[in-house]
Order: structure tokens, then C-alpha cells, then sequence
């Protein structure tokens, strides 16, 4: 039997939540290739840019033999500041490690954000930045990127107010593949409010302003193990940031948010990053082999890309037609329902296999995908 009033908790509930859309997650591959009726190792996952070399065998062979598992972990990250300072070439009093960067992207939107507080969001890109806003109760203001994708910083600079608490920019940005010009980084920081460049691909495309940070007030760098080291499941990323800024979310983070099955497998993955740097050469050889393919299809055209997807237009028929008729091949990629993206598909860089399936679905397809 259920409450009298089931509704009656949300009453309480801060109004703007109700109204929330909810971040519109990639679905788990059991669901999809059941409701398909596919068999689930038959998916071929280019959906998620998730790194599909999985992780590295040293960081799969810490994880089996770790031995503190039944203790909490360091709530100040000695171990794992130390290392990422060491990676990145940044002092770890600089640094935050958090579940994923999606945690980074909270932590900064909690404390820099009061109710009313506007967070610029360069759209199209990541749909975190516009989520967590919305979560810690600020206002997001969109601000469209140019036709090939490049930050308009005049636009910026006329949306930015006294309320501006936060921009968001994600270099490579996703889901287009291009990077932020060392101008353009320029004029943002320029305007005084916090800068956050997310490079969770930076890996795949080089040119990292990470080492910029101790010398900014207002620059963020938010970096990921998910992508060039094939963690996105264990939940790591970190932050790079004014000092002042790392003591205050060290001390209001949850203590123990990252678990020690990511430390170690973070501490091992450092220890082997040249096979992973490899990896990552595979995949950067790949997604320009990928794009060359791509450009050969009659309704595709790809655009350029320093990550490890490529975003394409679909230049006839239908994106979502295309999305549905690739999964019916047991081959994900992602549409998105959103303005400026409904012509286009996203698809993930996978290994030369992957990228050999894909394109035979898709010259199945002939002149056009059709339902
Ligand atoms: N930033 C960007 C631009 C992303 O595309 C993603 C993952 N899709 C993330 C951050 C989040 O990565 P994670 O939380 O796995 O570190």
C-alpha cells in the first residue's frame, strides 16, 4: 500500500528541480541490445567515447592486488595529488581529485554558485555544465558557438554580468572535436570571471594550458582518467586550479569521494602511461583513418576532430533514422535531441575492428539511411 499522498514529499522539493529535465545519459549496452534482441557481445559501443583498449593491464593488476580495500581512503589525496602533480607538471597544492570530472564540475558549481548566479554555456557541448547549474541553482546562459564551432568571446563578453560566477569550455569540445584557440583562452580570461577549460580529450589532441594555472587567478583545468587511460567506469578525474580555490573544495568535497580501487588504479595507470600513450596513438591514427571512411559516405560529412570522436553532419535523410538503423546493426552511436545537433551524429574512435563494422553498416545503407 503506498502514502496517502505520494506526491506530498515533493511539495518540499526546490521548485526548479521539479521542472528539470535531467541529464540524458548514455543507456547501458545490456538494455539497448536486450531491447533490440541483439546479443550483447555482438555491440559494437561508439556512443560513449569511452577508450575501448580498456585499461591498462598494470592498473587492472593493482586493482586485484590491492590490500587496503576494507580502509577509507585519504581524504586529502596525498598520494594521488603527488602523482597527478607529477603528470601534469603542476604543484599538488593546485590539484583536486574527484569521482570523475563530473564531480569536478559540481564541486565548482557549489561553491562558486548561489541562487540567481549565471554560468555561461558555449553551446553546443558537454551537457554537465548546464545540468550542475541547474542542480545548484543557477541560471545557465547559453552562448551559441560560431557555425564551425569556435567560441564567439564578443558574445561571451556582452552575456557576462555581475552575476557571472562561472564559463565553461571544453577543449576539445564535445560533441564537436575542436579546440580553444590560445587567443581566445586570452580574451576569456580577460573578462575576470573563472575560465573552466575541461580537457577531458587533451590527451588525443595535445596543447594542454594546465601548465598556465599557477600562474592565473582565474583559470580552471579540469582533466579525466575516462578517456586516454580507459577508467570511465572506476570514476576519476581532477582539477587543476588557484590554490586558495583546491584548499576550499578539499575541505568541502565529501572526505572520501575518490574510492581507493580508482587510487590505485590511477597510481598504476601513471606507472604504465607509455603503453597507454601508445593506446592513445592508436586512436588518434584511427580517428583520422575513421574520418577519410566517413567523408566517402554519400550522407555523411565529418567534421575535423582533436578528440577521440568524430561529430558528423547528416547531409540527407534523417540523423535519428541513421542512429536507429545503425543500432538495429548492433552499432551505437549518439544523437542528440537538442538544438544545432538534431542534424548530426556523434561517433566514438574504437579500434580499426570497430571502425571496419561501422562502415559496413553504413554502405549497407546505400544513398540514404531510411526507417
Ligand atoms: N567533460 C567532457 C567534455 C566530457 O565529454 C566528459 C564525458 N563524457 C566529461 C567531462 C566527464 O568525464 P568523467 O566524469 O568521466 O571524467
Amino acid at each position: 500500500m503506498g502514502p496517502a499522498n505520494a506526491d506530498g514529499v515533493l511539495r518540499f522539493v526546490r521548485p526548479e528541480l521539479l521542472a528539470m529535465a535531467g541529464y540524458e545519459p548514455v543507456e547501458p549496452v545490456e538494455v539497448l541490445a536486450a531491447r533490440l534482441g541483439v546479443p550483447p557481445e555482438r555491440i559494437v559501443k561508439l556512443d560513449g567515447n569511452e577508450n575501448l583498449y580498456g585499461p591498462a593491464p598494470a592498473a587492472l593488476r593493482a586493482l586485484v592486488e590491492h590490500q587496503g580495500y576494507h580502509i577509507y581512503p585519504d581524504p586529502d589525496q596525498r598520494r594521488l595529488r603527488t602523482a597527478l602533480a607529477e603528470y601534469v607538471g603542476v604543484p599538488a597544492e593546485h590539484i583536486v581529485a574527484g569521482a570523475g570530472s563530473d564531480e569536478l564540475i559540481d564541486l565548482l558549481a557549489r561553491v562558486l554558485l548561489g541562487p540567481g548566479d549565471r554560468v555561461i554555456d558555449l553551446v553546443p557541448t558537454f551537457g554537465m555544465y548546464a545540468f550542475t547549474t541547474t542542480v545548484c541553482g543557477g541560471t545557465v546562459v547559453p552562448v551559441p558557438r560560431r557555425p564551425d564551432f569556435s567560441v564567439d568571446v564578443a558574445a561571451v563578453a556582452a552575456a557576462v554580468d555581475a552575476r557571472t560566477k562561472l564559463i565553461f569550455v571544453a577543449s576539445p569540445n564535445n560533441p564537436s572535436g575542436n579546440l580553444l584557440s590560445g587567443q581566445d583562452l586570452e580574451r576569456l580570461l580577460a573578462l575576470g570571471v573563472p575560465v573552466v577549460v575541461d580537457e577531458a580529450y587533451v590527451e588525443f589532441s595535445g596543447g594542454s594550458v594546465v601548465r598556465l594555472v599557477p600562474e592565473r587567478d582565474n583559470l580552471v583545468v579540469i582533466r579525466t582518467f575516462s578517456k586516454w587511460a580507459g577508467l570511465a567506469g572506476l570514476r576519476v578525474g581532477y582539477g587543476v586550479m588557484p590554490a586558495p580555490l583546491a584548499r576550499l573544495l578539499l575541505a568541502v568535497k565529501p572526505p572520501y569521494n575518490v574510492n581507493v580501487a580508482a587510487e590505485a588504479a590511477v597510481l598504476a595507470s601513471l606507472a604504465e602511461r607509455e603503453l597507454l600513450a601508445e593506446r592513445v596513438r592508436a586512436i588518434v591514427a584511427e580517428r583520422e583513418r575513421l574520418t577519410a571512411l566517413l567523408a566517402e559516405i554519400p550522407f555523411l560529412r565529418p567534421w575535423p576532430s582533436q578528440a577521440n570522436f568524430v561529430l558528423c553532419d547528416v547531409t540527407r535523410g534523417d540523423a535519428r533514422v541513421l542512429r536507429d538503423g545503425l543500432r538495429r546493426r548492433g552499432i551505437f552511436v549518439r544523437y542528440f535531441d537538442r538544438d544545432g545537433l538534431r542534424d548530426k551524429v556523434r561517433i566514438s574512435v574504437g579500434r580499426p575492428e570497430h571502425t571496419d563494422a561501422l562502415l559496413a553498416a553504413l554502405r549497407e545503407m546505400g544513398d540514404e539511411p531510411r526507417p
